[in-house]
């Protein structure tokens, strides 16, 4: 009998229900469940280890550089993050509305987490996302162009996930042209999908980042800003207050 049935849950691949089956029928035994309440415990082993390995090729798929949650986020030491606003923004319904958050600040203060947390956040209501650093996408746009597979590229990479995160905006200032393919991707996505940026630079310095061309940067700006959450971080880098606060380097000293 146990034979049959680990045969048939193999061919119907469904390895919770082979997992599960014999201990979940001695707790029902013991319970005298009914075999329509032992059914449904069955199924909702299958169907949560189902739910947890989609969510986990979710997080993969997002390449995040590494896990970070919005528990683990103090908001007492980051200036000009309200934990409502926050909370209200893992609820997701910017997702849903296509609308985009733009986190500023300067370094070290919590920007990057805050992205991850809230793409973590996504992934567990089934959501595709992906994190890429301004960096990487330009280079990756530009790989994508010369290899002749630069419409693939934008419909897979940059149209296919729910969620978009771009981080880094403003560590490296980009070239004419990596300013052109930065602002296609702002046009494709704009009012198609939601996106999350962050950059340690106020808006007033982004025309530097994209080669001092004003006309690009402010049509760019005018697209994201237009549904847009913008969340400006005050304060110091966490990492030296902490560094600080531990006594390892002077009261005075900044970055
Ligand atoms: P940014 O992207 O703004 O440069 P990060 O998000 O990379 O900064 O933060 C740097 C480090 O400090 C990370 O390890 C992050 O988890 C931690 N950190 C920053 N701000 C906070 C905060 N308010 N609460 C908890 N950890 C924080
Ligand atoms: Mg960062």
């Amino acid at each position: 009998m146990s034979d049959r049935l680990d045969t048939l849950c193999a061919e119907l691949s469904l390895t919770a229900v082979a997992h599960d089956y014999a201990t979940l029928a001695d707790e029902a035994a013991k319970k005298k469940l009914s075999f329509i309440a032992y059914l449904e415990r069955v199924l909702s082993a299958e169907a949560a280890l189902r739910a947890e390995r989609s969510r986990q090729m979710l997080v993969k798929l997002a390449t995040l550089p590494t896990a970070k949650t919005l528990e683990q986020f103090d908001f007492e030491a980051a200036a000009g993050v309200p934990k409502a606003r926050i909370d209200e923004l893992a609820g997701l319904a910017f997702v849903e509305r296509r609308e985009n958050v733009i986190l500023l600040g300067p370094s070290g203060t919590g920007k990057t987490h805050l992205a991850i947390a809230l793409a973590l956040r996504a992934t567990e209501r089934g959501c595709k996302v992906r994190f890429i650093t301004a960096a990487d996408l330009v280079l990756q746009l530009e790989k994508a162009r010369r290899e002749e597979r630069y419409e693939q590229y934008l419909k897979r990479a940059i149209l296919g996930p729910r969620l978009l995160i771009i981080d880094e905006i403003g560590y490296l200032p980009l070239r004419k042209e990596q300013a052109d393919l930065f602002f296609q991707v702002v046009a494709k996505r704009y009012e198609q999908g939601s996106m999350i940026l962050t950059s340690n630079l106020s808006f007033g310095d982004w025309e530097e980042i994209f080669d001092g061309n004003a006309a690009l940067t402010s049509a760019m700006l005018d697209r994201l800003l237009h549904h847009a959450h913008v969340i400006q971080i005050r304060g110091d880098s966490y990492r030296l207050r902490q560094a600080r606060q531990s006594g390892l380097i002077g009261g005075q000293q900044k970055l």
